[in-house]
C-alpha cells in the first residue's frame, strides 16, 4: 500500500473509499492500480487522487472514474467530483521526457508546460484534470494565467504522413510566421486525428521563437463559458481586453459555436480586431466552416481568408509510425508484429491506436509478462472490429494461395497430396472463422466437397493452430492481412480463461 499524501482532511474517508473500491474490483486490479494512488484531496465535494505517472493517470482516467465517483460518493453520501492528478512519486512507472527549455512565466514564474513527474513531490502549482485544456494564457498581465501545453504535443512528436502533411506544414508555418502566409489557419478532421495536438504543437513552436509574445490557448467551450462568466459578472469589457490583446488565438473545436449567437458575435469581433493588427489566429473543427451549421456566414467566409485543411485518415505506414513512437514516448518495448497488429486494427482514430496500445501494457502489466501478439491479441479482444466485415473466400484463397505458392484451380479441384491438402485445409479453417460460411457453402467452394470433409480440414488446423507456434504465428498475420482476427477460442477449445497462452 502507497504512503498517503500529507493532506489531514480525509483520510478516515480515504481508507473507507479504498474499502469501497476494494469490494468492487478483483484483487489483482486493486493491488496494480489502487495500491499506488495517494489522497490530494477531499473536500467540498471534490476529491483529487494522485498518481504515480502519465500512463496511471490516463488509465484512471479512461477506466476508473466512474467506479471512483461512485464509491466516493458511497463513502461521503454527498455527489462528488473526481480528478486524477500525478502526485510526483518518483520511479514507478515510466516518467515522460523532461520539458523543454521554454518561457518561464515572468509574473509567477511557474513553468509554461504541464509539470511532469518529479522524483520529489512538486512544488504546488495550478493543475487541472485536462492537460488538453489548461488555463488559457500565456503573457505578464496581472490577470492572466499560466499557459500550460502538453509537451508531448510538440512537432518532433507528430508523424508526417499523406494524411496530414498539408496541416502538419501550415501548422508549423504558422507557428514560424505568424499573421504572415495563413490567416486564420483552420484545420478540420474528424474525432481523433490529431487536430489537439497540431494546436499545441503551433503554441510550442510560436512560443520557442517570441518568447516575449502572449498566446492564448483555449477550447471554443472555454471561450464560450469565459464569456458568458464576463456577462454574468458584468464585466466584458476586461473579457475584451484579455482575448483582443494576445499574439497568437489557438481556438480548439471552434465548432462548438454552433447556435450560440452571442458568442459568435463576440467572437467575430475579437476575429476581426486580431486580424486586423496582424495577429495569428490559428482554430480546429469537426467540420469545415462552411459545413458548421448555424455558423453567421459572416464567420463562414472569414475562417476561409487563410487556409484551410483537412486531416485525413492516416494510412497503414503513418499508424505504424505513430505506435512506434507513443510506445517510445511511453517507454513501452513494443516487438514489430504488434504494432503491425495495433495498426491493423484500429484505422479510424489515432486515439484509439494509443488506447489499443495502452491497454496491451496493462494487461502485461497484470500478467506480468512481456508483451507478444499473442498478449495484444487477447488484451484487446474485446475492442477489435467485428470479425469478418468484408472478407471474402476468395480474399483468403488469394492469400494462402500466394503465401503457399499454388494455384487456386488446384486448390478447388479434386486433387490431392500434402502440398495442396495443406493450403486447401488453411482456407477452409480461416473461412469458417473470418466468414459467415457454413460448412457446405465452404464445401462448395471446394468443388462440392462434403460438409464432414470441411469439418476436418478445419479441426486438423484448430490442432495445428493449438500445437505449432510457426503455423499459428503464420494464421494470425493472415488473419491480420484480411483484416480479421483469430482468438486463442479459435483454437477450437473453449479455454477456461480468455487468456491461455499455451
Ligand atoms: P483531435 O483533437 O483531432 O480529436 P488529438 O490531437 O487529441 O485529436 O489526437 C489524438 C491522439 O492522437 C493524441 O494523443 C495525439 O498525440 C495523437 N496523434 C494524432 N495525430 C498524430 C500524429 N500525426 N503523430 C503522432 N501522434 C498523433
Ligand atoms: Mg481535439
Amino acid at each position: 500500500m502507497a504512503e498517503h499524501g500529507n493532506y489531514s482532511g480525509g483520510e478516515g474517508r480515504f481508507e473507507r473509499l479504498l474499502l469501497e473500491v476494494k469490494g468492487r474490483i478483483n484483487k489483482r486490479q486493486y493491488d496494480t492500480w489502487f495500491g499506488r494512488a495517494t489522497l490530494e484531496q477531499w473536500d467540498e465535494g471534490q476529491l483529487v487522487l494522485g498518481l504515480p505517472n502519465r500512463f496511471y493517470q490516463e488509465w484512471f482516467q479512461s477506466k476508473f472514474t466512474e467506479l471512483v465517483r461512485e464509491s466516493a460518493q458511497t463513502v461521503a453520501a454527498a455527489p462528488v467530483h473526481v480528478r486524477f492528478e500525478i502526485a510526483g512519486l518518483g520511479d514507478a512507472g515510466s516518467p515522460p521526457p523532461a520539458p523543454q527549455a521554454s518561457a518561464e512565466l515572468p509574473s509567477t514564474g511557474a513553468p509554461a508546460v504541464e509539470p511532469q513527474p518529479a522524483p520529489s513531490p512538486a512544488p504546488a502549482s495550478p493543475r487541472q484534470a485536462d492537460p488538453a485544456y489548461p488555463a488559457p494564457f500565456q503573457g505578464s498581465g496581472e490577470s492572466d494565467l499560466p499557459l500550460r501545453l502538453n509537451e508531448l504535443y510538440s512537432f518532433d512528436n507528430y508523424i508526417i504522413g499523406p494524411a496530414n502533411s498539408v496541416a502538419h506544414a501550415s501548422a508549423r508555418a504558422v507557428g514560424q510566421n505568424p499573421g504572415r502566409a495563413y490567416n486564420p489557419l483552420f484545420i478540420h478532421g474528424s474525432v481523433g486525428l490529431g487536430k489537439t495536438h497540431l494546436l499545441h504543437a503551433v503554441c510550442h513552436e510560436f512560443m520557442t521563437r517570441f518568447p516575449g509574445d502572449r498566446v492564448c490557448f483555449l477550447s471554443c467551450e472555454e471561450f464560450t463559458n469565459e464569456f458568458v462568466r464576463s456577462l454574468q459578472r458584468n464585466d466584458v469589457d476586461s473579457f475584451r481586453a484579455r482575448f483582443r490583446n494576445v499574439h497568437l488565438l489557438v481556438i480548439d473545436d471552434i465548432h462548438f459555436l454552433k447556435g450560440k449567437e452571442r458568442t459568435q458575435e463576440e467572437f467575430f469581433h475579437t476575429f476581426n480586431q486580431l486580424y486586423q493588427s496582424n495577429r495569428q489566429i490559428v482554430l480546429s473543427s469537426d467540420a469545415a466552416p462552411n459545413e458548421i451549421p448555424t455558423l453567421e456566414d459572416r464567420l463562414v467566409s472569414r475562417f476561409g481568408w487563410g487556409l484551410v485543411t483537412q486531416l485525413e485518415q492516416p494510412e497503414m505506414e503513418t499508424r505504424m509510425a505513430i505506435v512506434r513512437r507513443k510506445a517510445e514516448l511511453m517507454h513501452i518495448d513494443v516487438p514489430n508484429d504488434v504494432v503491425e497488429f495495433i495498426a491493423t486494427h484500429f484505422r479510424n482514430n489515432i486515439r484509439e491506436l494509443e488506447g489499443a496500445l495502452l491497454s496491451t501494457r496493462a494487461y502485461a502489466d497484470v500478467l506480468g509478462e512481456p508483451i507478444t501478439l499473442r498478449l495484444a491479441r487477447a488484451a484487446l479482444k474485446q475492442s477489435l472490429q467485428p470479425v469478418g466485415i468484408g472478407i471474402t473466400i476468395d480474399k483468403i484463397s488469394q492469400l494462402v494461395c500466394e503465401r503457399f505458392q499454388v494455384k487456386i484451380a488446384d486448390l478447388r479441384s479434386k486433387r490431392r497430396g500434402r502440398s495442396i491438402s495443406t493450403p486447401r485445409q488453411m482456407i477452409m479453417f480461416l473461412a469458417r472463422k473470418l466468414t459467415s460460411l457454413s460448412l457446405d457453402e465452404i464445401g462448395d467452394y471446394f468443388g462440392g466437397r462434403d460438409h464432414s470433409t470441411v469439418l476436418y480440414g478445419v479441426r486438423k488446423v484448430e490442432e495445428r493452430y493449438r500445437t505449432d507456434p510457426t503455423l499459428a504465428a503464420t494464421l494470425e498475420r493472415m488473419a491480420d492481412r484480411l483484416g480479421g482476427r483469430l482468438t486463442p477460442e479459435d483454437t477450437g477449445r473453449t479455454p477456461q480463461n480468455s487468456y491461455n497462452p499455451k
